[in-house]
């Protein structure tokens, strides 16, 4: 049982706080009292170093859409490091997986990859600004796309510094300059109407509007059809570029989130499951504003580099990954998802327990709030949701299964409907330990 004091992850997390700030070396994981340390994985499952098993809903927070140690994956990446794992020089492996996602992506010419999905995203922004000679560029409120400063605005503000129907640009970390947030435009999600206006009033300005689809830390909402269009057609009006952060939800469908709403933004950026279980990202679009990138006729408008840009291990990871990844491996990741969504929705109910589960494809997020879930606010927790919501991780976790903090899980090819079951039952399980509390 979790947690125990005699366990070896709270001995490791004990030596871990002298050379780590915190014990903690990545903030996503930390857990309190302590972290549980793994010790391998296998398909959908992990073990922790105390022999202790669970059904992986974390995925590295969605990235290994196989499982861990797929024998397809391992092959490529064992092949590839037994010639050697990175050169100063370019290898064909780049080119096979941008070719394979330029024939995913309608909206896609060329590709250029980095290391993680942060980077991706800052060079998105970076080819929107070289591309428009623009300064600013436009988020939603409370949604996350990494470590840039300028990515990072407002993506935590409390209630007392909402504004009315205008966000305000807030700093998520101590030390942001004020000129940061002086060029970040914060829109509200799923309300066309505001964003619009906010967008059109500060058109000439503006490089870009960036939009996750489904935004993991603002809810996991799905965006409505008219706000992603509303969001086309005013940044065609305006000039600026519509980039789609597709890190998360390119695990959405076989053309990713931009497939499933059918509207084709300027640049995407991409991370995690393409990289097959290896660090990753890759900023993707129509070859007039990946040509900032372009090298061939001097110093491009935007030069990038990236010791570790395009490595082959991950290059090689990646394209088995994706060709692993048919329509028919989507189709079967649909059926895991909505069974273990439809299963929860019916706990809830059973239970009592105010609460349910949003998302699509083979993501989830489990909110315990009494009212629709549409965006950041919406999504915002109240101090008791907050608690059912840690009660509930507990009693997963306590029952074999592992979720994400906030709620999340994001499924597995490897999973079998023996799993789906196990999930769900450990769900109703720990939902009516709550309604015992309440
Ligand atoms: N964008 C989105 C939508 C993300 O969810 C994340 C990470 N969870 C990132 C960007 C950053 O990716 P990375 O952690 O690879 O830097």
């Amino acid at each position: 049982m979790y947690p125990d004091f005699k366990s070896r992850s709270h001995s490791l997390y004990y030596r871990a706080l002298a050379s780590l700030p915190g014990g903690n070396t990545r903030t996503t994981v930390f857990m309190k009292p302590y972290p549980i340390y793994a010790e391998r994985g296998g398909g959908c499952r992990v073990w922790d170093v105390d022999g202790n098993e669970f059904i992986d809903c974390i995925n590295n927070f969605t990235s290994l859409i196989h499982g861990h140690a797929h024998p397809a994956l391992i092959e490529a990446a064992t092949r590839q490091l037994s010639l050697g794992s990175a050169f100063g020089l370019p290898t064909e492996s780049e080119i096979d997986l941008a070719e394979l996602l330029a024939s995913r992506l309608p909206s896609v010419d060329q590709v250029r990859f980095a290391n993680s999905g942060t980077e991706a995203v800052m060079m998105a922004l970076k080819a929107a600004r070289a591309f428009t000679g623009r300064p600013k560029i436009a988020k939603c409120e409370g949604a996350y796309h990494g470590s840039y400063d300028y990515a990072e605005v407002s993506l935590d503000p409390t209630p007392e510094l909402w504004g009315r129907n205008a966000p305000v640009s807030v700093a998520y970390a101590k030390g942001t300059p004020d000129n940061v947030l002086a060029d970040v435009l914060t829109i509200p999600f799923n309300d066309t109407e505001a964003a619009v206006r906010l967008i059109r009033e500060h058109g000439p300005e503006l490089a870009c509007v960036l939009v996750d689809p489904m935004p993991n830390r603002a809810g996991l909402a799905p965006a409505d059809q008219t706000y992603l269009e509303g969001l086309r057609q005013i940044t065609r009006e305006v000039g600026a570029l519509l980039i789609f952060d597709e890190v998360i939800t390119f695990r959405l469908g076989y053309r990713g989130a931009q497939g499933l709403w059918g509207i084709d933004p300027d640049l995407t950026t991409l991370g995690k499951i393409i990289g097959g279980g290896f660090p990753v990202g890759a900023i993707a679009g129509r070859r007039e504003y990946m040509a900032v990138f372009d090298p061939s006729s001097g110093k491009p408008a935007l030069p990038h580099g990236g010791t570790f840009s395009a490595n082959p291990v991950t290059m090689r990871a990646g394209l088995a990954a994706m060709e692993l990844l048919d329509e028919a491996a989507f189709a079967r990741l649909d059926v895991i998802g909505k069974a273990v969504r439809t299963g929860i929705d019916e706990a809830f109910r059973r239970s009592g327990v105010p609460g349910g589960t949003v998302g699509l494809g083979s993501l989830l997020k489990i909110h315990f709030a009494d009212r629709p879930i549409r965006d950041y606010r919406s999504a915002y927790t109240t101090e008791q949701e907050a608690q059912r919501q840690a009660i509930f991780n507990r009693g997963l976790l306590n029952r074999g299964v592992l979720a994400a903090g906030y709620g999340l899980m994001a499924l597995s090819t490897p999973m079998t409907d023996l799993d789906i079951d196990t999930i769900v039952a450990a769900a109703s399980e720990a939902l009516a330990e709550i309604s015992i509390l309440a």
